[in-house]
């Protein structure tokens, strides 16, 4: 069975007191023991203080995203070795803001995805279609596109990782995909990593997209979603940790 996974993406939110505040209430309650995997992906800067903290908490930590270089003339770039030396052992590759807002391609996701594996980390492939894309009947073979660009470079290897898809049009917007329409573009998914290897067919595959305690569960229940990428409700501990119930109860065993 794939991994179970419920990961908190904090995106360009937090400080060091957040930080420790937010260990605290997360700290005896999910972990460990709470059935599925739990990642958090803060903004680099916060990686060395979290990192003091995971063992005991039983989560792994995650960048959000490297540089394809190990080193080098690069002002601002951190790369994947960087990232492990802070503590990170993930790394989001592909999230739509960086597709969208800094005009990441599919070429660049793959090198990315190709750097993280280089340093060790395990990629999370985030994939997803504009809602002009979905409602042009284009949503899956923007997906498969997505995901063959990483999969043509990578291989066999990104099985080490996990596939977010995130719709565009359901991040941060409040809109969820139904769980019907998530699960179907998960199993076309599955299909995708199916056609290459068995080991690729294994890998855990997040829904995300305006996940709230409130609709996890339902999300959950379906067979070929295997956990969540969470937003903004991550940066709520109390939100965060009723997801992580919500896959206890209702994911797949
Ligand atoms: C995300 O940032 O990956 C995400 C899914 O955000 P939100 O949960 O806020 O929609």
């Amino acid at each position: 069975m794939p991994q179970r996974i419920v990961a908190g993406n904090w995106k360009m939110n937090g400080s060091r007191d957040f930080a420790a505040a937010y260990l605290a209430a997360l700290a005896g309650d999910v972990l460990p023991g709470s059935g599925c995997d739990v990642l958090l992906f803060p903004p680099a800067t916060l990686l060395p203080l979290l990192a003091t903290r995971v063992e005991e908490l039983g989560i792994e930590l995650g960048i959000q995203t490297v540089h394809p270089e190990p080193e080098g003339a690069f002002t601002g770039e951190i790369a994947a070795e960087m990232a492990v030396d802070a503590g990170a052992t993930w790394t989001l590759i592909g999230h739509s803001e960086r597709r969208q807002l800094l005009g990441e391609s599919d070429a660049d996701t793959a090198l990315r995805a190709l750097a993280a594996r280089r340093a060790g980390l395990k990629p999370m492939l985030c994939v997803g279609e504009t809602l002009v894309e979905r409602q042009g009947g284009d949503a899956e073979s923007v997906v498969t596109r997505q995901l063959d660009a990483v999969l043509d470079v990578l291989g066999e290897d990104l099985a080490a990782g996990g596939i977010a898809y995130e719709p565009v049009w359901a991040i941060g917007t409040g809109e969820t995909a139904s769980p019907e329409m998530a699960q179907a573009m998960h199993g076309m998914i599955r299909g995708v990593l199916r056609r290459r290897s068995a080991r690729l067919a294994e890998m855990p595959i997040l829904y995300g997209g305006s996940v709230k305690p409130a609709n996890a569960a339902a999300l959950f229940a379906e067979v070929d979603i295997d956990g969540a990428l969470v937003g903004g409700a991550s940066l709520d501990p109390a939100a965060f940790q009723a997801i992580i119930k919500a896959m206890e109860t209702h994911g797949n065993p």
